[in-house]
């Protein structure tokens, strides 16, 4: 017999992980309890549920920095959350983390943003002022936990606790409607921080990409960067995917390597480790940070498309608030349960970018 069961897989998991790396057999359980899957272990099956979630294939269409409708070749939110799980499976497997996992929570990492990005994301929070306010990662873990409602038991996707409390990175705002056991902040597996470190390194070099693509800044401009320089010099060439392809590789070996110190030196039974890049690659990475950030992320041609649709997002908001009867059915039927704030902020947040563009118009 060829095939491979999930408990073969479980037990090559204990085998093959280090000593931080999260086995599938301590996923934490599901909310409503499942017979296990004979061929998947648990987070394989998470990782399937989440690409074949609504909320994903809309990532399609929402923004990460440069509209969709200004060109097909830019990174939307899904390709952006492709390449990001591509390299923590990389990332993970070089550290014998577990590779399933860290696929899962990359693939969802990005699924509570609005349209319009960190823009439309303000304008959110601010239209939820005094009702629990908003923000992507919290709304993350209330898509997989309530809204993705596929399977008719109300609780989501019902993913294992290890993926839904990964997802919860960052500042929660006061009131928002989380699961109750979420509100616990318990340490989060390894396998989340080595996710969080490659989204930075796929952002940071598809970026830098896109930004040459759109025009707003040029070969020359990036040329004075320390991490260009050095790409340039280990790729051996001035081919500009080369080199973008070279700022990725550096990132990503660094990572490893000063995540294996980190690992290797942490002693079992005790907190988590907190990984992070070098001291030198950190300032390489943070001066492309910043390039990006005042060339591209603040362009006014980027932030014009953004305020427009952070306008619409308010317009559109105070709308529906006014007039609940233009929401969908199902949208409707949470109002009793969530209050009416909450489910038109579910519904905008939601929304891709272009048919937030179409409702608005
Ligand atoms: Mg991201």
């Amino acid at each position: 017999m060829v095939w491979l069961r999930r408990e073969d897989h479980e037990d090559r998991e204990l085998r093959a992980l280090c000593p931080w790396g999260l086995p599938s057999r301590s996923s934490g359980g599901r909310r409503l309890p499942e017979a296990e899957d004979p061929l998947r272990t648990a987070f394989q099956r998470d990782r399937d549920r989440i690409l074949h979630a609504t909320a994903f294939r809309r990532l399609q269409h929402k923004t990460q920095v440069m509209a969709a409708f200004e060109g097909d070749h830019f990174r939307s939110r899904m390709t952006h959350s492709l390449e990001v799980a591509q390299m923590a499976r990389s990332v993970a497997r070089a550290l014998r983390c577990n590779d399933d996992l860290a696929e899962a929570i990359a693939l969802a990492h990005d699924l509570g943003h609005p349209p319009f990005g960190h823009v439309g994301e303000e304008a959110l929070d601010e239209a939820m002022h005094g009702h629990g306010g908003f923000r992507h990662n919290a709304q993350g873990a209330r898509i997989v936990d309530r809204l993705e409602d596929r399977y008719g038991h109300g609780l989501g996707l019902n993913l294992t606790l290890a993926v839904r409390r990964s997802l919860l990175k960052g500042r929660i705002p006061d009131g928002f409607p989380l699961s109750p056991d979420l509100e616990s902040r318990s340490p989060v597996p390894v396998e989340a921080n080595l996710v969080d470190l490659c989204d930075k390194v796929a952002y940071l070099s598809h970026d830098v990409d896109d930004g040459l693509r759109a025009g707003l800044f040029t070969e020359h401009e990036a040329a004075e960067l320390r991490l260009w320089q050095q790409a340039r010099s280990a790729a051996g060439s001035d081919n500009r995917q080369r080199v973008v392809s070279e700022v990725a590789s550096l990132l990503l070996h660094d990572l490893v390597e000063s995540a294996d110190r980190a690992l290797t030196g942490a002693a079992p039974g005790g907190p988590p480790p907190r990984l992070q890049h070098g001291p030198s690659m950190a300032v390489a990475a943070n001066e492309l940070l910043e390039f990006l950030r005042s060339r591209y992320y603040r362009a006014p041609r980027v932030l014009e498309v953004m305020r427009d649709g952070a306008a619409r997002i308010g317009r559109l908001f105070a709308a529906l608030l006014q007039d609940p009867a233009r929401l969908p059915d199902g949208a409707r039927r949470r109002v009793d349960q969530d209050g009416l704030p909450r489910v038109v902020c579910d519904h905008i947040a939601g929304m891709t970018d272009r048919y937030l563009l179409k409702a608005t118009n």
